[in-house]
């Protein structure tokens, strides 16, 4: 019988988590309810913002994020072209235009050289967002990115749904992905492969009170209850979506964020090992790059690996671990070499981007590995790219 197979990621689901769901199905409210509140409060508390806002799951999060902003049809929107189709796709479904910005290759973030030479390609458009993303679970040079944002007279989104529980330095202050010191808002995803899990979910943090009442109100229909109102009475001034975050989805989430540093030791102590674990494979293989501000809670174990020196193929390294029980998956193929974006754009060169995706594989990283896993790993990697 063949091993089973670990995957790159996957939720930890403990008997309380299952227990904190079954008395919600018990209670009043399945979704609209107190527990909205609570994992709410509970998250912004956790990454310090003043404000999180839950909704359906990560993409909507960035959709309301678009929404929020007030991003109008054929203004710019800047996105890495290494990320998940939805944070550019975020700003289509407001018409907005993306420009895609290149990556630095080692680490496949957007960093200040990329994003400057983005604003090059802006061209007339006003420019009204930039969506840097921690890419693996490592921050960006959020200062860095700002300043640049600032100057072009937009703001910065960070798209973050791999870097809950990330910390960062900047000029010897501490700060956190989440606390929104650098950005208009910070997105997250609870997908079951994402740090905590609802299955569905995400999260929008905020420290501005007007953006945190606009995510309210486009996460439920555009819909307005003034004050001093008749009580059957509403408004809408603009139509919103149902985004909602169900309140059984919220004592799942509130139960998982309880466990968040516990999940997070884990993934660094285990990344560690991966690091200690993986040296000897250089410079075939080599982790990617981490830099020095960063001080990351891991959501992905990215190595890049020089295919061409090891005369073999992705494919065939992909295959090669698979039959050795060992999941991986490539994070990601760059988006603006998807067909739909191509044919709106254009072919475009991003080298950093291009480098990134010829070479990354992500190996399995989540707190319910051992240690022997990690060894098994890299057991395998080593077997099948033959160094
Ligand atoms: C997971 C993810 C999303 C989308 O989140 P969903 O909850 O799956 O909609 C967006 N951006 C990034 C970078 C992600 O990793």
């Amino acid at each position: 019988m063949s091993p089973p197979i670990l995957p790159y990621g996957r939720q930890t689901i403990e008997d309380d988590d299952i227990a904190a769901v079954a008395e919600a199905l018990r209670a009043d409210f399945l979704t609209t309810g107190p527990t909205v509140d609570a994992f709410e409060h509970a998250f912004a508390e956790k990454v310090g913002a003043a404000h999180a806002v839950a909704c359906a799951n990560g993409t909507a999060a960035l959709h309301l994020a678009m929404l929020a902003l007030k991003v109008q049809p054929g203004e710019a929107v800047i996105v890495p072209s290494i990320t998940f189709l939805a944070t550019a796709n975020c700003a289509r479904y407001v018409g907005g235009e993306v420009v895609f910005a290149d990556v630095d290759p080692m680490s496949g973030l957007m960093t200040p050289d990329t994003l400057g030479e983005a604003l090059t390609r802006v061209g007339d458009r006003r420019l009204r967002a930039v969506l840097p993303v921690h890419l693996r679970g490592d921050a960006c040079d959020l200062p860095g990115l700002e300043a640049l944002a600032a100057t072009a007279g937009a703001v910065m989104v960070e798209d973050a749904p791999h870097a809950l529980g990330t910390a960062m330095t900047f000029g010897n202050v501490a700060e956190r992905v989440g606390d929104a010191r650098h950005s208009a808002m910070a997105t997250f995803s609870f997908h079951p492969v994402k740090t905590i899990a609802t299955g569905e979910g995400g999260m929008v943090t905020t420290n501005d009170p007007a953006l945190a009442e606009r995510l309210r109100l486009m996460r439920s229909h555009g819909m307005m209850r003034p004050q001093g109102a008749d009580p059957w009475w509403y408004e809408m001034a603009e139509p919103g979506f149902n985004y909602r975050l169900p309140d059984l989805l919220c004592a799942l989430g509130l139960s998982q964020l309880a466990k968040l540093d516990r999940f997070a030791a884990r993934r660094r102590a285990l990344a560690a090992a991966y690091g200690q674990a993986l040296a000897p494979l250089g410079p075939v293989v080599s982790v990617a790059a981490q830099p020095p501000w960063s001080d990351p809670v891991l959501h992905l174990m990215c190595v890049l690996i020089d295919f061409e020196a090891a005369g073999v193929t992705r494919r065939q390294v992909v295959d090669g671990l698979k039959a050795r029980g060992v999941g991986s998956q490539v994070h990601y193929i760059p988006v603006h070499r998807q067909p739909y974006y191509r044919q709106r754009y254009g072919d475009l060169d991003l080298p950093g981007a291009q480098a990134w995706y010829d070479r990354c594989l992500s190996l399995p990283l989540y707190p319910g590995m051992s240690d022997d896993d990690v060894v098994r790993v890299v057991g395998a990697l080593r077997a099948v790219v033959g160094v």
